[in-house]
């Protein structure tokens, strides 16, 4: 782009960052670079400053564009990209944790997640405690001489509990403690946590960012120093995407602004809905002004997306009757695609929790459904 083009707004980023069109032969959309290897030319063989590009386990021109727009909406220094959120949200750990240290990580977080911290780092004697973390005192007694991580999820992807960024970042710093967050809820265009303190944002990027429900990866955003240490462990694991789904990610972006905002309106306007119907025990949502910590998700996102669950007063039989019947949710486990999904929360602490995706199928289309569905739970 030429150096006319200023980008401030996400939507510049999103639609037009870091593309060089003249270097593609005038296409509007970049190449993806399908090659293992980049070949050094011979009059660069011996000089000290290396190749940009050498082997595409260390990194990817494709994936790198993508990282460059990722680390633009972040407002971070660099960004790195994943085969997976998984991948991306173990390499963050293991690069800033050792043996004999502590983990803080809130309770709601995404499962795998909290696995990987209580039954894969406990094999190599790296202590964890999981806290609720609504509150910043939960962090505070939580606090060991070994603490070194805090792992966040806010708002975490099952009843939506919400982490005061600003405050936890702050006490991270105090205590030399490295602070995480997964920000796959809100994505870079709702939620900033790097402009709140925290040291590292990551994405499942297979929910919004990828946005059509074809791709698989992970991205995760930082300071330089601190990211350095995570490409070194991406390096040794192998865990860097592969350059077709960093450029599906890159195509997802485009219209990422656009996709969230029509979750966000579906979102608010069923959640509202569901809040007035007689089967509807609680709609947990952070969009919504009754939703407990409304104020402060409304103090660090600019907008709210569309995942929410709710609680039935029935029982778990209920709950899963009540999803069963529903015909334009699919039953299944992700979210952040352009379809609506419907699960079961098993084991949560919530027995009977129904958690929707709302698509981009129409609103009214999507409330019929679940008007009928619940009606038939009253009758
Ligand atoms: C899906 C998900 C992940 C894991 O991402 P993958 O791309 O499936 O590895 C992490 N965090 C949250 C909140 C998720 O929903």
């Amino acid at each position: 782009m030429p150096d006319k083009h200023v980008f401030q707004e996400d939507a510049q980023i999103l639609t037009h960052f870091g593309e060089d069109y003249a270097a593609q032969f005038g296409a509007v959309t970049p190449p993806i670079y399908m090659s293992s290897l980049h070949v050094t030319p011979k009059e660069k063989l011996f000089e000290t400053e290396p190749m940009p590009f050498i082997y595409g386990r260390v990194s990817n021109p494709t994936a790198d564009l993508f990282e460059r727009k990722i680390a633009a909406l972040e407002r971070a220094e660099t960004a790195l990209s994943f085969a997976s959120g998984m991948a991306a949200i173990s390499s963050c750990i293991l690069a800033n944790v050792q043996q004999g240290d502590h983990i803080v990580a809130v309770d709601f977080a995404y499962g795998p997640a909290r696995n990987f911290i209580a039954n894969d780092l406990s094999k190599f004697g790296i202590e964890h405690t999981f806290v609720s973390g609504k509150t910043v005192s939960d962090f505070v007694d939580a606090i060991k001489p070994n603490t070194r991580l805090f792992y966040l999820e806010s708002p975490a992807t099952a009843i939506f509990n919400i982490q005061d960024l600003r405050a936890i970042a702050a006490l991270a710093k105090q205590n030399h403690i490295v602070s995480v967050i997964d920000n796959s809820w809100a994505t870079p265009v709702f939620q900033k946590p790097i402009t709140l303190g925290i040291d590292i944002s990551l994405h499942s990027a297979s929910k919004y960012i990828g946005g059509h429900s074809d791709v698989i990866a992970g991205v995760a955003s930082g300071n330089a120093e601190i990211m350095h240490k995570v490409k070194r462990v991406r390096e040794s694991y192998g865990g860097i995407v592969g350059p077709m789904e960093a450029w599906l990610c890159l195509r997802g972006l485009r219209t990422l602004l656009v996709r969230v905002k029509a979750h966000e309106a579906a979102a608010l306007e069923i959640a509202t809905r569901l809040s007035q119907h007689p089967a509807v025990r609680q709609v947990f949502y952070p969009g919504l002004s009754d939703f407990p910590q409304y104020a402060l998700a409304k103090s660090q996102m600019s907008g709210f997306t569309g995942l929410l669950s709710f609680s039935l007063h029935g029982d778990r039989d209920q709950a899963r009757a009540v999803a069963s019947r529903l015909c334009w949710f699919h039953f299944g486990p992700s979210w952040g695609g352009f379809e609506s999904m419907v699960n079961v929360l098993e084991g949560e602490g919530e027995t009977n929790v129904v958690r929707l995706h709302i698509g981009l199928e129409g609103i009214e289309t999507l409330w019929a459904d679940l008007k009928d569905s619940l009606d038939q739970a009253l009758a």
